[in-house]
């Protein structure tokens, strides 16, 4: 049998060799490496898991689509965006994941989120392979008609790809329920077919789920609350520091001042907003989603109880819980070291790898209860399989039976990650227990479906 010690050189000869084959794509290096560092006891402890070429096959993905995206501007001016699709393990299920539309957008980022939606999908329990798309388009001051434009040049080229049985792409960063609109309109038009289930995040009319714009941030919450309790603690009367204002953000808020907790922030690039009172989540998706706004314009008609703080870490501000809800690597270790010093209890990822590896390091040493986004922010793409679900039974379920079924889901999630960290002797460590049983379900599906 082979030593933990002997499997631990096994995958850093594999780090290695997967920084060699991936260069510049410092994201999916730092995925990968998170993920990797934690493997070894299972790997260890299962032989199975240590047949060569198994871990091998699931850092390489399947197949990774790069297409041009040219689109025309308002004024007639033509652009030209790079577009990807990253199908990375479909072992599970059809490939599935969201579409990032933002300026930082290359292929290492989507790769990175790509490989952590295998292990998120596969802690749902739902049936659902890992994938990730998007473009380095940026949405932000174009006019609908050119979002129009440039979702139907992209599609154009990613409906050869994609199919309800095949890969569904939803919703990221910069990709809300405009953008799915557009996208699906030209998808039907190209394909001459009414295929609900090629996408999700739909509109509410035409065969979008209940719940799906509020299951991220629903879900991080209940996520937390899980956490909480296993201490003793409820949310009742904590403070929280958010970072973000989209829809991950917003409806993070709603939950935890539904559960009694007070939101005291939201960010945006431009800076972060503090809010004595509480964040007033009605004003915010008023400036954010309906006018598309910036975050100082909440400040400036909030009144005296917020203000707006140019620049600046949102994570400065003193709270018992913190649940980054932005973009990958918000939270570095001076931001972990500050929310320490400040008694946090718990943070929990809205978003996928918000806290550099350095910060979950110094945060987990502190005792600080931390959920990983892997578990943590598994709500939006459940509830995402549930709308497929949906969409094949021809039917629509009522906000509470959604609702119920996400909680049940979160709930299975955190007992998993719990039970997996104290099977592995890591009491409490959600990042080993998260990365473990996600990969337990995605290996031996790889193992029982030979070598492909
Ligand atoms: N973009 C979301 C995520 O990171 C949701 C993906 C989906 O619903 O397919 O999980």
């Amino acid at each position: 049998m082979t030593t933990r010690s002997e499997t631990r050189t096994t995958l850093d000869h594999l780090l290695t060799e997967i920084e060699y084959r991936n260069p510049a794509q410092p994201e999916f290096h730092q995925a990968a490496h998170e993920v990797l560092e934690t493997l070894a006891p299972v790997v260890a402890a299962r032989p199975e898991y240590a047949e060569p070429g198994l871990i091998e096959r699931l850092v390489e993905p399947e197949r990774q689509v790069l297409f041009r995206v040219p689109w025309q501007d308002d004024k007639g001016r033509v652009h030209v965006n790079r577009g990807f699709r990253v199908e990375f393990n479909s072992a599970l299920g059809p490939y599935k994941g969201g579409l990032r539309f933002h300026p930082s957008v290359n292929l290492g980022v989507i790769k990175f989120l790509g490989f952590e939606q295998i292990f998120k999908n596969a802690l749902t329990g739902l049936g659902i392979g890992g994938g990730k798309g998007g473009s380095d388009f940026d949405p932000h001051g174009r006019s609908d008609a050119e979002v129009m434009r440039f979702c139907q040049s992209f599609m154009t080229e990613l409906h050869r790809h994609i199919g309800e049985h095949t890969d569904v792409p939803a919703g990221d960063i910069g990709v809300g329920g405009r953008e799915i609109g557009y996208l699906f309109g030209q998808y039907r038009r190209i394909t001459n077919r009414w295929e609900a289930g090629v996408l999700t995040g739909k509109g509410q009319g035409w065969g979008g789920s209940l719940i799906r714009p509020e299951a991220t941030g629903y879900g991080n919450v209940l996520f937390a609350a899980a956490m909480l309790r296993e201490r003793g603690e409820d949310l009742e009367g904590q403070t929280a520091v958010v970072s973000g204002s989209g829809n991950v953000a917003i409806y993070t808020i709603e939950k935890l001042a539904a559960l009694g907790a007070n939101a005291v922030t939201c960010s945006d690039s431009s800076g972060y907003v503090v809010d004595e009172k509480g964040v007033d989540v009605e004003l915010l998706k008023q400036v954010k989603e309906v006018e598309r706004g910036r975050v100082d314009t909440y400040a400036e008609r909030r009144g005296s109880s917020a203000r707006f703080v140019p620049g600046g870490s949102v994570w400065d501000v003193p709270a018992d819980l913190a649940l980054p809800s932005a973009t990958q690597n918000e939270l570095d270790v001076n931001a972990a070291a500050t929310l320490v010093r400040n008694g946090v209890k718990a943070v929990s990822e809205g978003a996928n790898m918000p806290a550099t590896p350095e910060a979950v390091h110094l945060l987990q040493q502190a005792g600080v209860a931390f959920g990983p986004g892997k578990a943590a922010n598994a709500g939006g793409v459940a509830v995402s399989a549930l709308e497929m679900a949906q969409n094949h039974a021809r039917t629509s379920w009522t906000a509470a039976k959604v609702e119920e079924e996400l909680a049940d889901i979160m709930n299975n999630i955190h007992t998993t990650c719990h039970e997996t960290a104290e099977r592995y002797d890591a009491p409490g460590d959600y990042v080993t227990g998260a990365n473990i049983a996600g990969f337990e379900r995605v290996a031996d599906a790889m193992l029982a479906q030979g070598v492909i």
